[in-house]
């Protein structure tokens, strides 16, 4: 699948290196150090496209990017995989109630979100890749898995029995109860008959009338969504033998820990006899004047709706990132009035000839950054200086921090 263009990340000319990364682990539940790297390998759940980037999804990709763009600045290469679910329940049930054709829909809003993409300058994938081009390499994961004797079919689909790994409910740390109540509620089918446990998950579908199906060694039909993940993941992220896990950080939304994370964690630990990821990280939910985001309630907001309104891409990501990427949060006509006025702040001092102390100022929010992204004292420090610049504080090179804030927080300003 084509990615979207390239974003360059301009060189930072920094007299020290820069501090290890802190990142929250959702395994651990603690903030630890990301290993020390050449390379890193960083896996993030891409969307399925029956509706373009609503905000939630935006704050997601801009929580990985922040990571991206700040272990590319010490000087490691990050090899960066995302996938795009283009065929699932979800696309076919939104293309049947809009009586328009599934894979229209798919393109339209995949290329909807390769430009929200590119609006909010978020780095591309070096591979982005969609269920539809994997199903060969998603039916040999399934055989594999069959190899192990962790596949069993319930008519002419097939289940992978989770508890096949020990790891399995580790991630979550949430009880078997409260795991199948969870998988109920997001899509999965505790009480189907023939389960030989309620949290087992589909790994193959066989064809239903009047739906896409694929050929394959276990019949035609299409994949699960997880095993499309811990497939996509193990294949295109090259992982390394004589590292200790297969990736360095898998991340996504706060609403796929489980059952989503949760189970492609189980696969790939029984496919590789390793753990999946060193680090899972989650960004938190995004809620509208008070309330859950949701497609049920139907008061999603969109990037693409936004900036055809005019709204400034670079506001939409500053608001995003002016809190922290773990804490659930609001968005309302004043967060985007309030980042109007921030980042006009800030493009004010950075035009002035004569502005404040910039090192300390990058520096600062460098070290924001490696306390597992703490962007709002990030941008705390830039309007400190922005408010001291405009005052009348001098000493500093307005150019050497605009670049740093296109590097590391990405905004151009
Ligand atoms: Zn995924």
């Amino acid at each position: 699948m084509k990615s979207w263009p390239d974003v360059a990340i301009p060189l930072l000319d920094l007299d020290k290196p820069m501090p290890t990364l802190a990142l929250t682990n959702s395994k651990t539940n603690r903030k630890e150090d990301v290993l020390t790297r050449e390379t890193y390998r960083m896996y993030v759940c891409g969307i399925t496209p029956y509706d373009a980037t609503h905000l939630g999804h935006a704050a997601t990709y801009l929580t990985f990017d922040l990571i991206n763009r700040y272990l590319r600045t010490t000087g490691s290469d990050v090899k960066y995989v995302q996938n795009i679910t283009d065929i699932d329940d979800p696309l076919l049930e939104r293309a049947n109630r809009d009586n328009v054709d599934w894979q229209n829909l798919a393109t339209s809003q995949i290329d909807l979100f390769r430009a929200d993409m590119v609006h909010l300058r978020v780095i591309p994938p070096n591979h982005y890749i969609g269920a539809v081009e994997a199903i060969d390499l998603v039916t040999a994961s399934i055989s594999s898995l069959e190899r192990a004797g962790t596949i069993y079919p319930i008519g002419d689909d097939l289940y992978f029995k989770n508890y096949s790994s020990p790891q399995f409910g580790k991630l979550s740390h949430l009880t078997k109860n409260e795991m199948a109540t969870i998988f109920a509620e997001r899509g999965g089918n505790p009480t189907l008959q023939g389960k030989v446990d309620p949290l087992d998950c589909l790994v193959w579908m066989a064809q239903r009338p009047n739906e896409p199906g694929w050929p394959s060694v276990h019949g035609k039909g299409r994949p699960g969504w997880h095993i499309e993940c811990t497939a996509i993941a193990l294949k295109y992220l090259e992982p390394d033998e004589r590292q200790s896990t297969s990736i360095d950080i898998q991340g996504g939304g706060s609403d796929l820990i489980f059952p989503h994370h949760e189970m492609c964690a189980s696969q790939a630990h029984v496919l590789t006899g390793k753990e999946l990821a060193a680090t899972y990280v989650h960004s938190a939910m995004i809620g509208l004047d008070g309330e859950k985001m949701s497609k049920s309630k139907g008061n999603l907001v969109f990037v693409s709706k936004l900036i055809s309104a005019g709204v400034d891409p670079m506001v939409i990501r500053f608001a995003l990132i002016s809190q922290h990427y773990r804490k659930d949060r609001m968005w309302s006509d004043e967060v985007l009035v309030d980042a109007t006025k921030r980042v006009a702040r800030i493009r004010e001092a950075l035009s002035l000839n004569s502005v404040g102390q910039t090192d300390t100022v990058i520096a600062g929010v460098i070290n924001a950054l490696s306390q597992d992204l703490d962007t709002p004292a990030a941008i705390y420090a830039v309007e400190d200086w922005a408010e001291q610049s405009i005052n009348g504080a001098t000493g500093g090179d307005a150019h050497n921090l605009s670049t740093a804030l296109d590097a590391l927080l990405g905004l151009a300003l």
